[in-house]
């Protein structure tokens, strides 16, 4: 998984990414993430997609013990592979002012 630099458009690791602030090492140019923000955001989405999947399938069989269990396992997994989706198409690089 790499990034983009918005400056020059060179390739830019993930390991630098998570740094609050970094340099592009192609072009030297001083860049920031949003990537605080998104982490956050990430986690909202995670939390809401559990709470559809435990009410989704409480609906369903009528039972809270066995909508706890499926939620637990297959919502967990389930909710945090989206939540990793969502923070990777939604993390944006810019220059740092
Ligand atoms: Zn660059």
């Amino acid at each position: 998984m790499s990034y983009r630099c918005p400056v020059c458009g060179g390739v830019i690791a993930n390991w630098l990414v998570k740094k609050e602030h970094f340099e592009c090492p192609d072009c030297e140019s001083l860049l920031t993430s949003n990537r605080q923000k998104v982490l956050k955001q990430s986690l909202v989405v995670a939390m809401i997609v559990w709470l559809l999947i435990l009410i989704g399938v409480q609906h369903y069989s009528g039972s809270w013990g066995y909508a706890a269990v499926v939620s637990i396992e297959a919502g967990g997994i389930l909710s945090a592979m989206l939540a990793a989706l969502y923070y990777r198409l939604v993390i944006r690089l810019k220059r740092a002012v």
